[in-house]
């Protein structure tokens, strides 16, 4: 069975895990170190601060930037549920602004226009979570402009973005948000098993993650009531967590992140592949590559007009299915959730073109190991099924 996404590993991945296992740490050893100082230098990042999964860094990220009951924090509905359960966990109220109907990101209009709403009845909106959906970076030079406006901060979950470029550049996650949000997950672009980071330039929030992230001890004594000194001393100050990675998983994300750009490069050629076959058809509607940005397809969304073909959203899937083929969808639009609906009252038609994007979107399989042949199996069976 041939499935949207999966990871790559290779002989030297062994051996990176391998020598690990052969050494005197198996959770909190050099690696750790390592893998840190590997995200610094390929995201041009001041600090990097690698945590159990994206989800644990979603998590911390929240605390560290002081949500709390009261305040609201915005991110799109077209996003895994974790980027909006980041908010609830906090205490914090979540709300979502509509996609733009090409990006699938953020749409600038509504964003601004729900600022200014909340601006006028004197509700400040404490955080905006940009989610990069698929691999497309969202417009983050006019989200930066508005953040500043307001003082808003800014986290990008950049989980499906690795190697996307904005404004020709690699390294603008962290160029524009204050916090930017990793996920190892193995469909993503690189693999630690499970894992995530947070990456920042503001070293005090990288302190503040860094000592949440292991149960919120501190070494270095800060009050002074006992003695410092000691060996064995510690103190803590914050509730935190046990969101530690394994030295095991860093030294996998270690000779990962090696390989990522030759990942990016598969990923690109295969999406060239598709928007070739794809690109004339009626009913089909590919991905976006926009002047601005480099998309870096985490995931391949084909949007398809159901509502034209002969087969619905469910038979065609079965059909694939039947062919070996596991198509996926992403997302189910957040709001929708009963969770946020009962709790905090959304609704059907509350955003629209997220909801119209969902009746539409399929993910496709794309993955660097993908076998050229697979990749016009699954475009022939596409062509030939949907009509
Ligand atoms: C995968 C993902 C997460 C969560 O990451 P985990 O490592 O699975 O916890 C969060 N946000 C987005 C957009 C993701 O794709």
């Amino acid at each position: 069975m041939i499935s949207y996404g999966k990871q790559s590993v290779d002989e030297s991945d062994f051996e990176a895990i391998k020598k690990v296992l052969e050494g005197d740490w198996l959770t909190q050893g050099p690696f750790v170190d390592c893998f840190e100082d590997d995200l610094k230098s390929y995201f041009k990042s001041n600090s990097a601060c690698v945590v159990s999964s994206g989800t644990a860094a979603l998590h911390l990220s929240g605390i560290a930037l002081g949500w709390g009951k009261n305040d609201i924090v915005i991110t799109s509905p077209i996003t895994f549920l974790a980027t909006a359960n980041s908010i609830v966990y906090s205490g914090a109220t979540p709300d979502f602004v509509d996609i733009d109907s090409n990006s699938y990101t953020i749409d600038l209009n509504k964003l601004e226009e729900k600022i200014k709403s909340y601006h006028l009845s004197n509700k400040h909106i404490k955080a905006i979570i940009g989610v990069d959906f698929a691999g497309h970076p969202c417009d983050w030079e006019s989200i930066r402009f508005l953040a500043d406006k307001y003082n808003i901060k800014l986290i990008n979950d950049n989980c499906h973005a690795l190697g996307a470029k904005y404004k020709g550049k690699k390294h603008y996650a962290i160029k524009y948000a204050d916090i930017v949000t990793q996920s190892f997950h193995p469909v993503k672009h690189i693999t630690t098993g499970e894992g995530g980071s947070i990456l920042t330039n503001d070293l005090l929030l990288d302190q503040r993650v860094r000592e949440l992230r292991s149960h919120g001890m501190v070494r270095n004594a800060k009050s002074g009531l006992t003695d410092g000194e000691s060996p064995w001393y510690y103190e803590m100050h914050n509730l935190g967590y046990n969101y530690r990675i394994t030295d095991l998983q860093c030294a996998l994300g270690s000779n990962q992140i090696k390989k990522l750009d030759s990942f990016i490069n598969k990923r690109i050629e295969i999406a060239k592949i598709y928007d070739f076959e794809f690109k004339e058809l009626e009913y089909l509607k590919i991905p976006k590559n926009s002047d601005l940005i480099n998309h870096s397809y985490h995931l391949y969304p084909l949007l398809v007009d159901f509502d034209k073909t002969k087969l619905s959203k469910i038979e065609f899937f079965k059909v694939m299915k039947h062919n070996g083929i596991n198509l996926q969808v992403h997302y189910i639009p957040v709001h929708l959730q009963p969770f946020y609906k009962t709790k905090y009252g959304f609704n059907k038609g509350d955003f629209k073109i997220a909801e119209q994007f969902y009746e539409k979107e399929i993910s496709i399989p794309i993955y660097p190991d993908l076998d050229e042949k697979d990749i016009y199996l699954i475009s022939d069976l596409i062509k030939k099924n949907i009509n």
